[in-house]
């Protein structure tokens, strides 16, 4: 839920997509109690009061804290938009907080003028990611269309501190099991990496691991990779 969404303390009025979500999903009826979240607050719970043309009408109690972020930096050359729609809501379900969507040589120029890139339309996967997994803090998207500044001015500070690891296929380490605390998440475009750029990764202290034989699609590879470096 959003400020915008009270029209009086603990009273919410939903409409629009998440009014037919929890008609559509949760099937909600007067009298239910809806799990609800608040951007970057607690979880709690919505009874519905009314239901009518005008939209659905809550109580909201405000119970519990968000699931913990997964302590994970993102860094993704940005892959085709629909793809990249199904990424954000999984990796926003699985607790990524920060995405930074960068170019590479085999990243198609065409990507970059995608409507789906603005602040509006990127918040719609975000928030299908937050509902999916009862979160509430919203991650932030940053989109950096030129690799060589990115990685020479921003990233050495991103990666400070943090575990820094290059998904590739032709890495010499296995990808390991449980990150030992925050990690920053290098994956590449559907056509991999180019040497230059796998290089320049790895100047900045990302470590080129692998996850096998096996060459996943991108989609594939951002769970698999999230969900290997989660603590348990
Ligand atoms: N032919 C490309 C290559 O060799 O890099 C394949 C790119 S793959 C479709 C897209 C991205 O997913 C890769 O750049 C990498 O970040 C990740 N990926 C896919 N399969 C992987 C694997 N087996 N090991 C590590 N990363 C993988």
């Amino acid at each position: 839920l959003f400020a915008e969404d009270f029209v009086a303390p603990g009273r919410v009025l939903l409409q629009g997509r998440r009014l037919r979500h929890v008609l559509e999903v949760h099937r909600a009826a007067v009298g239910d109690v809806l799990v609800v979240g608040l951007e970057g607050g607690m979880i709690g719970n919505g009874r519905v009061l009314l239901l009518d043309g005008a939209g659905l009408e809550m109580a909201v109690e405000l119970g519990t804290n968000p699931p913990p972020p997964l302590p994970v930096t993102l860094v993704l050359a940005l892959p085709r938009p629909k793809m990249l729609k199904r990424i954000l809501i999984t990796a926003t379900s699985m607790g990524v907080k920060t995405i930074y969507l960068i170019n590479s040589f085999r990243v198609e120029k065409s990507f970059w003028k995608s409507p789906l890139l603005s602040t509006e339309k990127l918040a719609e996967p975000l928030v299908l990611g937050l509902e999916q997994a009862r979160d509430t803090v919203l991650p932030r998207v940053h989109l950096r269309p030129l690799f060589r500044p990115f990685v020479e001015d921003e990233l050495p500070a991103i990666c400070a501190g943090t575990t820094a690891l290059l998904a590739h296929p032709a890495g010499n380490a296995p990808c390991p099991r449980v990150s030992p605390g925050a990690v920053t998440l290098a994956i590449g475009p559907e056509g991999g990496f180019i040497p230059y750029e796998a290089e320049r990764l790895q100047g900045c202290g990302f470590t080129a691991v692998t996850l096998g034989e096996r060459i996943l699609r991108v989609e594939a590879a951002v769970p698999v990779l999230l969900s290997r470096l989660a603590p348990l």
